[in-house]
């Protein structure tokens, strides 16, 4: 076996030049495009104390294009929609979650006692749904912070006695940021005190319009707490999931992504996978995140041992070496050598490759990627002391007129910047625009971490100055 210095660069995730430099002290000759033998190899990774493992010859890279696997079109069937309830605290999602499955849980017999394993699947006239249990879109952006879409469809909560409040704002943004269809649930139609009308109205000025007033929007009025409505809400889920043509192909290996994970005493790491695409089953060796090994044992959301799962399907598993994190991806392999491989690489490059993989956007590199070609838009998100102030700062912002980009605002608010606020900005690539208020503390330590960058200021003008020297190249370097 041989590779090339520019091979073993990127391995070992250095610069060519460098390893050039390193073998030239060693006495060896080479070119970037030269092909190394054993022997230089093992000299150069003992040099970085790496130890040569010969079987290592899939590496990230590679996994990203297993996950692209060419499936052909009559392989497709249709898979179930991953839904995920949001909104305000209190306004009844994990009323909605709890209803929806009392009522519908996917078993002609008595007797399936539910699970709580991260995720569930109900059966309305013969088709499936799989919710996510953990309410919020705390959990939803997380995940898609860590590269993982596994959300079809969103159902916003409104409680309709209380109305659109900051945290409904900020799980529709969060949904539109992903791109995710909405759907809305009016909750707590039963109380004297609702107004679904006044709902409605507040969050047309959120873009969400129904369809009696023009727009396309599905809002369904219920009582999660009655079981009212529940079963339009769940029609309409189908109904808004036959557009979107969601599509799987069971005959292929299985991928997907963790919901949840932890260590059980007597079990070891035990993992709720979400089925993605292809068949999971009993045996397969597995790459999850940077555990790995076989799926020794498989139990449904009724808490039944099952032998496959297809696409859409929450399953949790046992038999990895490790417990990963929740929005991990997993890869079957063919087999266990190979996972295992795979899997060890992984841990070993992981740190490195998570920190190269957080190239976000700054107000310092925003040009250089402009230019670069790879930003057609500005996220932005704004919060500031006082909505007014809000609303005058993304209005100026969305007006900067620089050829070839947009400012997109994609999430705006009173109060101080939140761990969410940053979480979002991962998620979407943005910048954090802060006017009058600072970072939380929880909030200062997640930027740290995921390289968000966030502007703090005081003037209004000096903000729209700052963002519009940034996008034309020309903002002094800061130190
Ligand atoms: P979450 O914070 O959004 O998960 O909200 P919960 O599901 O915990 O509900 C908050 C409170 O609202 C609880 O006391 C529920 O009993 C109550 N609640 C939820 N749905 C309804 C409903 O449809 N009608 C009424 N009257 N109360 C409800």
């Amino acid at each position: 076996e041989s590779l090339s210095v520019a091979e073993l660069a990127k391995k070992l995730h250095r610069e060519p030049s460098e390893l050039i430099k390193k073998l030239f002290m060693l006495g060896v000759m080479a070119t970037i495009n030269q092909e190394l033998d054993k022997d230089a190899i093992e000299l150069i990774c003992a040099d970085y104390g790496v130890e040569v493992e010969e079987e290592i010859r899939i590496d990230i890279t590679d996994l990203e294009t297993h996950f692209e696997q060419e499936v052909s079109e009559e392989e497709l069937r249709e898979r179930p929609p991953v839904v995920t309830i949001m909104g305000h605290v209190d306004h009844g999602k994990t009323s909605l979650l709890d209803s929806i499955r009392n009522t519908k849980v996917t078993d002609g017999e008595a007797g399936g006692i539910t699970q709580h394993i991260g995720a569930y699947q109900v059966e309305v006239d013969g088709k499936k749904i799989t919710f996510l249990d953990t309410p919020g879109h705390a959990a939803f952006t997380t995940m898609r912070a860590r590269g993982a879409k596994v959300t079809d469809l969103a159902i916003i909560v409104v409680a309709a006695d209380d109305g659109v409040m900051p945290q409904t704002v900020e799980a529709i943004n969060h949904a539109k940021a992903a791109e995710v269809p909405i759907i809305v649930a009016i909750n707590k139609m039963d109380k004297l005190s609702a107004n679904p009308d006044r709902v409605m109205q507040e969050l047309t000025e959120h873009g969400l319009v129904p369809e009696d007033w023009g727009g396309d929007t599905i809002f369904v009025p219920i009582s999660a707490l009655k079981g009212e409505g529940i079963d339009q809400l769940l029609e309409m889920i189908l109904l808004v999931s036959e557009v979107g043509e969601l599509k799987a192909s069971p005959a292929r290996s299985a991928i997907g992504t963790v919901i949840e994970a932890q260590l059980d005493k007597g079990r070891g790491s035990v993992a709720t996978l979400l089925v993605q695409d292809g068949t999971l089953r009993v045996g397969d060796p597995i790459v999850v995140g940077h555990a790995y090994g076989r799926v020794r044992a498989m139990v449904n959301d009724l808490g039944r041992r099952v032998k496959d799962a297809g696409p859409s399907t929450p399953v949790e598993i046992t038999g990895l070496n490790d417990v990963p994190q929740a929005g991990d991806r997993f890869v079957v392999f063919e087999d266990e050598k190979t996972a295992r491989s795979v899997g060890e690489s992984r841990a070993m490059t992981a740190i490195q490759a998570q920190r190269s993989e957080k190239q976000r956007v700054t107000l310092d590199n925003l040009f250089e990627q402009m230019s670069q070609g790879e930003m057609k838009e500005l996220n932005l998100i704004v919060k500031a002391d006082v909505q007014g102030t809000v609303e005058a700062m993304a209005a100026s912002l969305m007006k900067i007129d620089v050829e070839g980009v947009n400012v997109k605002i994609i999430h705006t608010g009173a109060g101080a910047i939140t761990e969410s606020d940053i979480t979002l900005a991962a998620a979407s690539n943005a910048i954090v625009i802060g006017f009058n208020v600072r970072p939380d503390v929880n909030a200062k330590r997640a930027a740290e971490e995921e390289g968000v960058d966030i502007r703090l200021h005081r003037i209004i003008y000096k903000v729209i100055e700052e963002i519009e020297q940034a996008m034309k190249g020309m903002l002094d370097p800061e130190f």
